[in-house]
């Protein structure tokens, strides 16, 4: 599985629950990213924070979920997941690029004239835990 953090809000606030969670993950062969939606170059993460993750992605604003396909999405702000920001506007924009990186799961991710809608494209079937 993948594992995304956030960094700002989110691995900011608690570095040491965090680092305890990607080192238990990657113990299990898990890969762990962060994934912020800052310019890599403007704003760049300070090397003691990104040490130990398997990547850092700099989204630059543009929506987490169709730059890094991750199973696990860990985010202060769940809408930068699907959105894309610009710095300074008055509303994020639904990016109509999301439906890319999951049409082979189960269900569909589609925006219709801006308006989000996901459809079931396969009968969803639960992983089950070995105690069941
Ligand atoms: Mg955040």
């Amino acid at each position: 599985m993948i594992i995304a953090i956030d960094y700002d809000n989110t691995f900011t606030l608690f570095p040491k629950q965090f680092t305890e969670l990607r080192e238990s993950f990657q113990k299990d062969g898990h890969k762990v990213f962060i994934v912020t939606a800052r310019n890599k170059d403007l704003e760049p993460i300070p090397f003691k924070d990104t040490n130990g993750f398997d990547k850092v992605f700099y989204t630059d604003g543009k929506a987490k979920a169709t730059v890094v396909r991750a199973d696990i999405w860990i985010d202060d702000s769940p809408v930068t997941l699907c959105c894309d920001f610009i710095p300074g506007a008055a509303h994020a924009s639904p990016s109509k690029a999301i439906h890319q990186g999951y049409k082979d799961t189960h269900i569909l991710w589609n925006w219709e004239e801006d308006k989000f809608v996901s459809y079931i494209t396969k009968n969803f079937i639960p992983q089950r835990t070995k105690e069941e």
